[in-house]
Order: structure tokens, then C-alpha cells, then sequence
């Protein structure tokens, strides 16, 4: 049986940086990777003679590891198109607009920058390292965002604006995550501006080419050392390491890094079985729900009509699209989501009852020349075996006081890492390289 001294279980972003670092430490690694390829929640393919990311894609400010790695590897980024106006659906006909705000009441407005004052002045308090032990920790953890908006939010514009953010952002409803779990969101990242803008927030850019390239240049370094078609499904632990039995055989390691969503981590057969702290913890942080859809087009055409491709719908089925065209405008790209209970639903309805919704959602807002797309792809994140959840987890609830101790806290010689993990960018490829960084000092120091 192959020995080595770190397992890595899982090749996204979280677990090809456990592996690089520890390997650069001299500690001999092996990445174990259930898919055909590296990557995990991003993926980049190519479609209508484009090149387009089917998971995460955008970098912005505060990202500064994203930003560093992409340095180092040769792959440039381009700024977020959004030139033009953005076009509101709420029920009657589209609403072309230069800035959201001017489609709001003066008091829906206030409510929205009142509530995210309010929430913003809370995260202030919160200790991303520990937010549990955070003042007011309870009672925050106690109220969903949902009843926080009904108590602190009178204005149902204002309410609506909100939610449009916390979909958009956690790919669930208000009614899935608890106050502290949005507070302890804008502390990780550095506000809620961060959370939703394009720019000057973490939809400011992209990556030339998709993220791909990214994940398998990280990849390319550790060479033999990943093994792709390897799903890990039981894993042996005890005081003299770890045996991880994978469908391509079994390995043998000191340490193990667990790099995967934690619902999936909770999936695993452990041998013995985990403390019920850890099992708990990972029964009660769902994953949120996305289906990402991107439609080509001969030329991003809407352009010269003075519109961005930015599309919000309020109460549809569709949330939000962006113009993600190429740099050199050779095709026109425009990509959106369903989100939450939303993409839950829309999975019965196939990629092409998928592709005739969006059509006509952007032939409402962007004009009939929408009928004359080339291609269209979509990816049903939580149908996929080994993620079954996106963006990431939220914490409903209860969950971080009760058990968020939980969450980096070694068991053994069993380490956890993914971005779910984060202190700084939850949710973001960002968070799962700090994580692996975090992950990977902790084994090395434990390995002595
Ligand atoms: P993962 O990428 O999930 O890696 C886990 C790996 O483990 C996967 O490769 C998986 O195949 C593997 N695995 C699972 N089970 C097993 C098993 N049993 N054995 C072995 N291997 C296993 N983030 C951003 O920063 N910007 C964005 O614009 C953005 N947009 C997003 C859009 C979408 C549609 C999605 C889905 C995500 C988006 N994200 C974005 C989030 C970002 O992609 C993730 O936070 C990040 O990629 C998570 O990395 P990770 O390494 O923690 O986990």
C-alpha cells in the first residue's frame, strides 16, 4: 500500500493548496480526487466557440491570495463588463434603469441602507476566528434573516432589494440563515458592499480563459501527486495515522486533509465513527442551490442598445444575469443563475425547459433579438455527486453557537479544510486557499 505523509482528500482549490504547501515543506502529499478532473466547484468549458466558467469566476478586491496566485501563474484578469443600463422585471413591463436605486421608493432605499447599517455595525463585533464567542452571538444566532427583515424592515421594497442580496449572495432564502451567519459574512470579507458589487466587490473580475486554467496550473506542480477517479469512501483513523480506501485502491498517511464541502465530509465512512460534536455539525450546514446558465450569442448585441446584460428579477425565477462576453467581444455572452429554492425547482424542468425560461426572461428585458442564441449550457451544481451544494454552506440557526467549534478542529490525525472553513471570504475560491493555507500549517506543525 502506498505511504505517504499527508492524505488530501479532495482537489478544489482547498486541497490543491494543503497539498503545495505541505509538499514545499518537504512533507510528501497525495491529493485524492473523485472527479475526472481538478477543480471541483469551478469548471470551465467551452461552448458556441466561447470559453466560459460553468462555477465560480470572479476575483475582486480583498482577494488578495486569488489575486497573487493568478500572478504567479501566468493568467490575467479582465474587469466586469457593466457599461449601460441594467434592466428591472418585477411583474409589468421591464424597467431600464442607470442604478438600481432609481427604481426603489426614497423609502425602500432607506430601509435597505438603514438595515445594512445595521448589519454591518453588527458584524463589527463579530470575531471571524471565533464567532461563537462573539458579543450578542446567541441572540443573533437565534433569528433567522428572515424575521430580523420582517421585525427591522417595514418597507416591502426595501425587503425586496435585501432578499435580491442575500439570494444572490448565499443561493438560499433569508429564511435559511441566521443573523449572525450574515454578520459574521460581511466581517470575513469586508462589508456587504464587498459581498455584492462588481466593482470594488467580488464580482470586479474575471479570469482571461476561465478558472480551469488556474486549477490545473496548481495541479501541474503536484504531478503525480494527484490521483483523479480516486472517490474516497471510508477512512480508517487512530493514533498511528490514517488508511483511506478510495476506488482506486488504498492509501496510508500520517495526517489526512479532509478538503471537501462538508456535507460531503459528513458522507464519508469514518473508522471509528466521528465524535458527535463533529457529525452533528456537519448534519446541520446545508449547501445552497445553483444552477449557473450561460446563453451565446453572435455578438453581445444589447450593447448598443445602452443596456449592461445586467438583468435583476424580482419574484421570478431567475435572479440576476451579467455580460460575461469575451474580452475581444468576438461572441456575446450573457450569464445568469437560479438560485435556492428556485434552482431546486427548475432541475425537473431539463437544460431545455431551463434555456426556453431564460430565453424568454431576457427577450422580456433585453428585446426579441434574444430568440437568436447559438448555444446554451448550464450546470445544476446541486445535482452533482460530488458537491450536491453551492455557492457553499450556510449556517441555519443554532449552528455556529452550538457547534461551530467544530469546524477546523482536528480529530486525530484528521484535519478539515474548504472554503466552509474560511475565516476570511467564506464561500469564495479566496476562502477555500486560505483555508488549505490554515490546513496545511496545522498539519506541518503537528507532524513536528
Ligand atoms: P470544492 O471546490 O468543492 O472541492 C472539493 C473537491 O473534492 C472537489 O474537487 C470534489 O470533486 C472532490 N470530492 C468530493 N467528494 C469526494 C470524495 N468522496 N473523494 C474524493 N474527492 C471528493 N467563488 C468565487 O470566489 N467567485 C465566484 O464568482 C464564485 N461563483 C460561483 C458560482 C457557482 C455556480 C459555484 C458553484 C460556486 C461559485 N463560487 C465562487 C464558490 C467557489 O467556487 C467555491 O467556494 C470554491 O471553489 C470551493 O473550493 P473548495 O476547494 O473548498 O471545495
Amino acid at each position: 500500500m502506498a505511504e505517504v505523509d499527508v492524505a488530501v482528500v479532495g482537489a478544489g482549490f482547498a486541497g490543491l493548496t494543503v497539498a503545495r504547501a505541505l509538499r514545499d515543506a518537504g512533507r510528501s502529499v497525495c491529493v485524492l480526487e473523485a472527479r475526472d478532473r481538478v477543480g471541483g466547484r469551478t469548471d470551465t468549458t467551452t461552448v458556441g466557440g466561447t470559453t466560459v466558467d460553468l462555477g465560480g469566476q470572479w476575483v475582486g478586491p480583498g482577494q488578495d491570495r486569488l489575486y497573487a496566485l493568478a500572478d504567479e501563474l501566468g493568467v490575467e484578469t479582465v474587469a466586469q463588463f457593466e457599461e449601460g443600463d441594467l434592466v428591472l422585471l418585477r411583474g409589468a413591463g421591464p424597467e431600464q434603469l442607470a442604478d438600481m436605486v432609481d427604481a426603489f421608493s426614497d423609502d425602500a432605499i432607506g430601509a435597505y441602507l438603514t438595515a445594512i447599517g445595521e448589519l454591518e455595525a453588527l458584524a463589527e463585533n463579530v470575531d471571524v476566528e471565533e464567532p461563537w464567542a462573539s458579543p450578542a452571538a446567541e441572540e443573533l444566532d437565534s433569528i433567522t434573516m428572515a424575521s430580523w427583515m420582517r421585525d427591522h424592515m417595514p418597507d416591502a421594497g426595501g425587503r425586496d432589494l435585501l432578499e435580491l442580496g442575500i439570494e444572490a449572495v448565499f443561493a438560499t432564502e433569508p429564511a435559511n440563515l441566521s443573523v449572525l451567519h450574515l454578520a459574521f459574512y460581511c466581517a470575513s470579507s469586508g462589508g456587504w458592499a464587498r459581498l455584492t458589487d462588481t466593482d470594488g466587490g467580488a464580482q470586479q473580475d474575471r479570469f482571461v480563459g476561465g478558472v480551469r486554467p488556474l486549477a490545473e496550473a496548481l495541479a501541474a506542480q503536484l504531478g503525480d501527486d494527484v490521483v483523479l477517479g480516486a472517490p474516497v469512501r471510508r477512512i480508517d483513523h487512530g493514533d498511528d495515522g490514517v488508511t483511506i480506501h478510495h476506488d482506486a485502491g488504498s492509501l496510508r498517511a500520517r495526517r489526512a486533509a479532509v478538503a471537501l464541502p462538508p456535507t460531503l465530509a459528513g458522507r464519508l465512512d469514518y473508522r471509528p465513527a466521528l465524535p458527535a460534536w463533529r457529525d452533528q455539525l456537519t448534519q446541520r450546514l446545508p449547501g445552497g442551490s445553483v444552477i449557473k446558465f450561460h446563453v451565446v450569442y453572435e455578438s453581445p448585441w444589447w450593447r448598443a442598445e445602452g443596456l449592461s446584460g445586467q438583468v435583476f428579477v424580482v419574484g421570478g425565477r431567475i435572479d440576476v444575469t451579467f455580460d460575461c462576453s469575451p474580452p475581444d467581444s468576438s461572441n456575446g455572452v450573457i450569464t445568469g443563475f437560479f438560485e435556492g429554492v428556485q434552482a431546486i425547482a427548475a432541475a425537473d424542468l431539463g437544460e431545455e425547459g431551463r434555456r426556453d425560461h431564460v430565453v424568454g426572461v431576457l427577450a422580456d428585458a433585453l428585446g426579441q433579438r434574444a430568440h437568436d442564441w447559438v448555444d446554451y449550457v448550464d450546470r445544476d451544481w446541486s445535482e452533482e455527486e460530488f458537491t450536491r451544494g453551492c455557492y457553499g454552506a450556510h449556517m441555519p440557526p443554532g449552528a455556529w453557537t452550538q457547534l461551530g467549534y467544530g469546524l477546523r478542529r482536528p480529530v486525530g490525525a484528521l484535519h478539515w479544510a474548504g472554503t466552509e472553513t474560511a475565516r476570511q471570504w467564506m464561500g469564495y475560491i479566496e476562502g477555500a486557499i486560505e483555508s488549505g493555507e490554515r490546513a496545511a500549517a496545522e498539519i506541518d506543525a503537528a507532524l513536528g
